[in-house]
């Protein structure tokens, strides 16, 4: 069996403090925080996850926010642009919606294929935002802050920084099962599927790129999907075989997870769909209290503790009393 990834499952970065991460993405980018957990290798601290309404794999952007974090640093062995998918001829509503906001943006790409609105969060991390001409079927979060027709799709793609793009390559289309599509100067874009947004992967060779530190305000890995846990130990057998270092299959009780550095560096993760965000509170509820599996319950008052508390907006759960 060739394992082949249905696309991007979710991109998970190091932030700043947690309340305003959660006022910029809610706020500023109009996703909705669909988990208010933990940091399970490290409880002390936030595992914010947010996405569509209920956060289905490919819309999910996941943060470990830390106050007062040290500023890391983008470059080599990182994804070092996330990009999400917006539809076409929105950017202009984007541009004022940040300069609003206090947020400088952008545009850094106008080609017939797709135009990119650049900006960075709060804590430095680089995003872009992507009006592509391939049509985007998914459903956005309809917020109060980003009226659906400019909202979010999702994930449109991961912008990968490696000095030499061969091994990263080799792994995305032979492991994971997906194709180059194309290949212009130093960039080489590789897809799965259909090669819709989500499903894409942009290579950037750069043999002089510094070293990326992964610290505040940089992407920690990224996450391909599996549709579920038997799959998934399928594929962790073949990267395997193929010499990969891989972790044991991880229990994150919204999904299980392996992880392994890809040759360029960039640590990477396989996560199920499987079972989703809704499994400990409804779809109403999503991203309104801390949220912690039951190995952790035991410590819950420490752990609240521990972290400060949230001012959610009220946006993020509409229907909700
Ligand atoms: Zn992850």
């Amino acid at each position: 069996m060739t394992a082949q990834t249905s696309g991007l499952h979710h991109v998970t970065a190091i932030g700043g403090a947690p309340q305003r991460n959660v006022d910029f993405y809610i706020r500023g980018l109009g996703l909705r925080l669909v988990k208010k957990t933990v940091n399970f290798d490290d409880p002390g601290t936030y595992h914010l996850y947010y996405g569509d309404e209920a956060g289905q794999p490919g819309s999910l952007m996941t943060f470990f926010p830390w106050t007062g974090v040290r500023p890391g640093r983008i470059g080599a062995g990182q994804s070092t642009t996330t990009a999400f998918s917006v539809p076409a001829g929105s950017l202009g509503w984007w541009s004022d919606h940040f300069a609003a906001l206090g947020a400088a943006s952008e545009i850094t790409t106008r080609s017939s294929d797709e135009e990119r609105l650049s900006l960075r969060d709060p804590d430095g991390l680089q995003l872009d935002l992507v009006a592509s001409s391939t049509e985007d079927p998914r459903d956005p979060w309809d917020s109060a802050s980003v009226p659906a027709q400019y909202a979010v799709r999702g994930q449109h793609s991961s912008v990968l920084t490696v000095r030499s793009p061969e091994g990263t390559v080799r792994l995305l289309t032979e492991d994971l099962g997906m194709h180059v599509v194309s290949e212009t100067g130093n960039h080489i874009r590789v897809a799965a599927g259909d090669g819709r947004p989500g499903n894409i992967v942009d290579i950037i060779a750069d043999p002089t790129a510094e070293d990326g530190l992964t610290a505040g305000g940089t992407v920690h890995h990224i996450a391909f999907r599996v549709p579920d846990g038997e799959t998934q130990l399928l594929w962790r057998e073949q990267l395997v075989d193929s010499g990969y270092d891989v972790t044991a299959v991880l229990d994150r009780q919204y999904f299980t997870s392996i992880y392994f550095r890809e040759p360029g560096g960039v640590l990477f993760e396989i996560a199920t769909d499987t079972p989703g965000f809704n499994i400990d509170e409804p779809l109403l509820e999503l991203g309104r209290s801390l949220k912690l599996p039951p190995w952790l319950e035991p410590s819950r008052e420490q752990i609240e503790h521990a972290v400060a508390p949230l001012a959610l907006p009220e946006e993020n759960n509409p229907s909700a009393d």
